[in-house]
């Protein structure tokens, strides 16, 4: 039977699973579709988040030289991209930078680290600026994104104060081959797994725009909301030059909304957050964006500029919403965190 959005929304609304045929009908909304899916997505929104914008903040602990080959990365391994190459920050550098964002309104500070995984003194050097952050800034939620866990390393982050972890799926089982060669999408689901049993929030998302079709994207969401991850990232594709994916222009700004209204229906009560690429793939619609996902980064992202921080709390207000946590009142009783599993942050260096 013929569905409308909707009907859709209703659906969700009573708690039903998104089936495949409605994904699939969702992606191919046409142009002049594009408003209605907005909003009918934006009444999921609304009905799970209010008129918060949840602000997050990335500080990149450590930049570059990662011997991973993952191909839309600009730390990749052979990488030729112009970016800023260090090796871990000092922690008051971490606490100076994550003043900033937290006093532009971000309530979520995510540490990332470049490479295949943390050794043991990198989660001692975590654990130190987790705990100097926390002085500093005691009601402030830390997510770690810091690559590929082994056992008992998110016990460690957790019992050091490390409220989430994120490790993104980025895109479909069958086509991560594709895009890396260094490490599987089992890996990566092994690692939300194991940050879950940890007591970290799950925090994992994707990367579009890297030539997935329909299905393959389908499939990602699906297992995304099969992974029950707390908060989904989603990264729109920079391509930059140096990398495989150099000149790699798939997105367009009504496609970007497609997504995201994707991602929303499949996973309605869930923080799904704009990510790396969202200025430069929706451009003007990225206050429509705001009606579909309820979260951002702030400002700037690891290896690349977003627009200036005050642009975007301008946008946000602009838009008729209001930053989660800055000012108090009644309504945040009816704002749920969405954290289900205690704490929830981008791809390990994502492609930002
Ligand atoms: S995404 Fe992470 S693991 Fe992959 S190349 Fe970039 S920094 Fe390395």
């Amino acid at each position: 039977m013929f569905k409308t959005f909707d009907d859709l929304v209703e659906q969700q609304l009573a708690g039903a699973q998104l089936e495949r045929e409605d994904a699939l009908a969702v992606l191919a909304a046409t142009d002049d579709q594009v408003l209605d899916l907005v909003a009918a997505a934006a009444r999921l929104r609304r009905a799970h988040f209010g008129d918060r914008v949840k602000v997050n903040y990335l500080v990149n602990l450590k930049s570059g030289l990662c011997p991973e080959d993952c191909t839309y990365c600009s730390q990749r391994l052979g990488s030729n991209a112009e970016i800023l190459t260090y090796s871990w920050l000092s922690p008051d550098k971490v606490v100076e930078q994550a003043t900033a964002g937290i006093q532009g309104g971000a309530s979520r500070v995510c540490l990332v680290a470049s490479g295949r995984g943390p050794g043991s003194r990198d989660i001692d050097r975590v654990a130190t600026v987790v705990d100097e952050l926390k002085s500093a800034h005691p009601g402030v939620e830390v997510c770690a994104c810091l690559g590929l866990l082994k056992e008992g390393q998110a016990d460690r982050l957790s019992a050091a104060g490390v409220d989430a972890y994120n490790h993104n799926l980025n895109t479909s089982e069958d086509r991560y081959a594709d895009i890396c060669s260094t490490h599987t999408y089992s890996d990566r689901v092994d690692t939300v797994e194991l940050a879950k049993r940890g007591g970290l929030s799950p925090c994992s998302g994707l990367i579009v725009g890297m030539g997935e079709s329909d299905d393959e994207l389908v499939d990602a969401v699906f297992a995304l909301r099969d992974l029950d991850s707390d908060s989904i990232p989603i990264n729109f594709l920079m391509p930059f030059d140096g990398t495989p994916f150099a000149d790699t222009w798939l997105l367009d700004p009504r496609r970007c909304l497609r997504i995201l209204a994707l991602a929303r229906f499949a996973c309605p009560a869930t923080e799904i957050r704009l990510a790396g690429g969202r200025e430069m793939h929706l451009r003007s619609l990225q206050p429509l964006a705001l009606h579909v996902a309820n979260s951002l980064f702030l400002g700037d992202y690891l290896t690349s500029e977003g627009q200036a921080a005050k642009a975007d709390l301008d946008m946000i207000a602009d838009a008729g919403f209001r930053v989660l946590g800055t000012q108090p009142d009644t309504d945040d009783v009816r704002v749920p965190l969405a954290l289900r599993h205690r704490g929830a942050g981008t791809d390990h260096a994502p492609n930002a």
